[in-house]
């Protein structure tokens, strides 16, 4: 008999199909995500979950769930699912690193240069008549953004994604900096970029990038203390998560004028309420959470998750294991 598998939302039909030569796969094939008392319910009966970011993954589902051995993430972030406890209980926890870098970092660029060249608030002001009202086809002050070039970018947290991120800021002749956990002194070399203390960096940076994952040490970096630090006329970009920032307290320093501009494509709340304060702000540039929405990346995404669920199967290390230390509590493998 094959191990069960269930996958918490509609993914590729040929991942499924080879998964299916492994395992007894069921796809939870509604938009929205499976409720909580459903994803229990099924992580009681099955052997193997192919999650997403918007499914719950905690304690006490893990501990209710005594045949599951691998939880195989359709993402690189997994703050969703509790590591620590899946690891007490030799549950395997993989994600999909490396596959979703260009895409993202991609993105960020988009949402940068769409903020500082104003260009959803461009688009409104021609969509909805504005332009035309003014009557005048040109005008010096009209829609005035700001260069990159010559520009100081600060990037928080140099991984994979932030030290993309930089190559993009180095072609654009910006001086890129970064702020990281650890220093990296090989990278910076490789790179071309300064590594500074997270107060120089704010004090410092015509724009901000976000890329650390969201772990207690990093929930609300941004907070209100570290934004009446920044230079002032910053331009914010976070794709990395919505905890990150305190959002109240960019929405403060919007208000007061500290911050220029943002572009958020990840939230604290998601989906974002839309009569959320941060919707008010024509200066705020806002996306659904999109970073790794492109055809390719989210079928290289589908194909580590079966990678990652194939390897455990044959009972070989998954490819990007995230709980390296569950290899101590149980061979991988469903014997
Ligand atoms: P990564 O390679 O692990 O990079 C994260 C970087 O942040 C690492 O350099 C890490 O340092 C650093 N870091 C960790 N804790 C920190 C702290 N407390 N202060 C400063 N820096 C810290 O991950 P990635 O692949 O670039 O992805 C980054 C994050 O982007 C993911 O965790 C995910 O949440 C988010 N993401 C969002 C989207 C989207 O759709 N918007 C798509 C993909 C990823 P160490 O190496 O020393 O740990």
């Amino acid at each position: 008999m094959k191990p069960k598998l269930f996958i918490t939302r509609e993914l590729f039909p040929d991942v499924i199909d080879k998964l299916s030569q492994y395992y007894d796969v069921e796809v939870w094939d509604r938009y929205q995500a499976p409720p909580y008392e459903v994803l229990l319910k099924k992580a009681k009966e099955v052997d193997a979950l192919g999650t997403l970011l918007t499914d719950k993954i905690d304690c006490n589902l893990l501990s209710q769930a005594k045949n599951l051995r691998i939880v195989a993430q359709y993402a690189v972030g997994y703050d969703n699912i509790d590591v620590e406890c899946a690891t007490k209980l030799g549950i395997y926890v993989t994600n999909t690193p490396g596959v979703l870098t260009e895409a993202t970092a991609e993105l960020t660029w988009a949402l940068l240069m769409a903020a500082a060249r104003r260009i959803v608030e461009a688009d409104h002001f021609v969509r909805w008549g504005e332009w035309h009202r003014l009557k005048t086809g040109w005008h010096p002050h009209m829609m005035l953004g700001v260069e990159l070039k010559g520009k100081t970018l600060g990037i928080i947290g140099l991984g994979r994604i932030g030290s993309r991120v930089a190559e993009f800021g180095k072609a654009f002749g910006m001086r890129v900096i970064y702020y990281d956990a650890i220093r990296k002194e090989e990278l910076e070399k490789k790179l071309g970029v300064e590594y500074k203390d997270l107060d120089t960096l704010l004090q410092e940076s015509d724009f901000i990038s976000i890329h650390t994952p969201l772990t207690k040490e990093t929930y609300h970096l941004i907070n209100e203390e570290r934004l009446k630090k920044v230079k002032p006329g910053v331009i914010i970009v976070n794709t990395s998560r919505g905890k990150v920032i305190d959002t109240e307290a960019l929405v403060k320093a919007l208000r007061e004028g500290r911050v220029k501009a943002a572009a958020l494509d990840v939230h604290e709340q998601e989906p974002l309420d839309p009569n959320h304060p941060i919707t008010a702000f024509i200066n705020v540039t806002l996306a659904p959470h999109i970073g790794s929405a492109t055809y390719e990346t989210r079928h290289k995404m589908a194909e580590l998750v079966a990678e990652n669920l194939i390897a455990f199967y044959e009972g070989r290390e998954p490819p990007t294991l995230v709980n390296k230390e569950v290899l101590k509590v149980r061979p991988p493998g469903f014997k």
